[in-house]
């Protein structure tokens, strides 16, 4: 059993507990064969696209989810904060006063309120990963710890690592590298796979993006490469690059983190990645009451990704590492493209 959501604020998680958001199994995303990926609440960025606005604060966090309210109006009848109103467009939370006690959850008839967020007990975590065993042996998977920034509770994440490696269980860490270069210490020794996130090469557009600079982002990933040079764990190691329209999705960014890899990690990157945007997160920012300056921003057309991919195989790379991944924009149908020009010929 995981304890339950307010027993410990997750700046106190230490060696055995820690703040999740979401336990997602069967993934095929985040490393070799079937995983179970364990998702940590709090990150040291906040980037302006984030896929997954609930993983920022490291504290839980109360959504209601529209799509499943009945209006039934349990949930103002419990708060003890008096923090929830009827209006016209459903149930509205007052943030200032919520507390995330969850009582409003736990009498909602239909799920709709939701806290997000929940502690969990070092033993049981691992008790709940290791139910997927059998899948991990069949497809040559594990477990990858991702965020959020699994970093910010380093001391959890190396006994969780710890605890895996003496079941024989691969493990996998999904990170920004936003954090002291201490941090490398906690989690590296216990990790056979690093995929590590280079969003931004030029140090001031990743600091308007996210947040924060890239100096120790990129400085803890030099760190990486000399370990793996000296034979030390990782293994292996990923690199993925978010492809942002009017962000990071330019020639110059790509080419900028391909010389880059070329010049500090010749040999140690098995993979790099270039994960195209995607806006099926808009529902989670409406939850949390954020706007998202992504909301009506389409795909990226497929010839851009390729495009892309193009040069960051030309950036120096060994290209066979360069991949591209996510949704993209379908090229309009020929009927469409008709259309629009008969329409064009009409207007003018
Ligand atoms: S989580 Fe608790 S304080 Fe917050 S709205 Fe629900 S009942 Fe009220
Ligand atoms: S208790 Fe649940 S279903 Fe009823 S009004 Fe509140 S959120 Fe909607």
């Amino acid at each position: 059993m995981h304890a339950t959501e307010n027993d410990l604020p997750a700046d106190d998680a230490k060696d055995s507990l820690a703040t999740l958001f979401e336990i997602q199994r069967l993934s095929t995303e985040d490393g070799p064969g079937i995983r179970t990926t364990v998702f940590f609440k709090g990150c040291s960025l906040a980037c302006a696209w984030c896929h997954n606005p609930e993983s920022i604060s490291a504290r839980p966090q109360l959504h209601w989810i529209a799509s499943r309210c009945i209006g039934c109006g349990t949930c103002g009848t419990v708060c003890p904060e008096d923090a929830l109103k009827r209006t016209a467009e459903g149930v509205a939370i007052d943030r200032a006063h919520c507390t995330t006690c969850g009582a409003c959850a736990a009498e909602c008839p239909s799920t709709a309120m939701e806290i997000i967020g929940t502690h969990w007990h070092l033993d049981a975590l691992v008790h709940e990963v290791l139910k997927d065993q059998a899948y991990f042996a069949s497809s040559g998977g594990g477990v990858t710890a991702g965020g959020g920034e699994p970093g910010l509770q380093a001391s959890f994440l190396s006994a969780f690592l710890q605890a895996l490696k003496q079941a024989n269980i691969h493990t996998a860490v999904d990170t920004c590298g936003c954090y002291p270069a201490q941090t490398l210490d906690a989690f590296l020794p216990f990790t056979d796979l690093v995929l590590y996130d280079i969003k931004e090469i030029d140090p001031e557009r990743h600091r308007t993006f996210t947040g924060r600079g890239n100096a120790q982002i990129l400085d803890n990933l030099r760190t990486i490469g000399a370990r793996m040079v000296s034979g030390a764990a990782p293994q292996e190691l990923w690199i993925r690059t978010p492809v942002i329209p009017q962000a990071t999705a330019t020639e110059a960014n790509i080419a900028g983190i391909g010389q880059w890899i070329a010049a500090h990690l010749k040999g140690t990157v098995a993979r790099w990645e270039l994960c195209a945007f995607n806006n099926l997160c808009r529902d989670k920012y409406l939850r949390l009451d954020r706007d998202w300056s992504y909301n009506s921003q389409p795909l990226l057309p497929l010839d851009t990704l390729e495009q892309l991919a193009d040069v960051a195989r030309r950036s120096g790379v060994d290209p066979a590492i360069v991949h591209w991944s996510g949704p993209t924009r379908k090229p309009p149908a020929p009927s469409d493209e008709k259309q629009e020009r008969s329409t064009a010929a009409t207007t003018a």
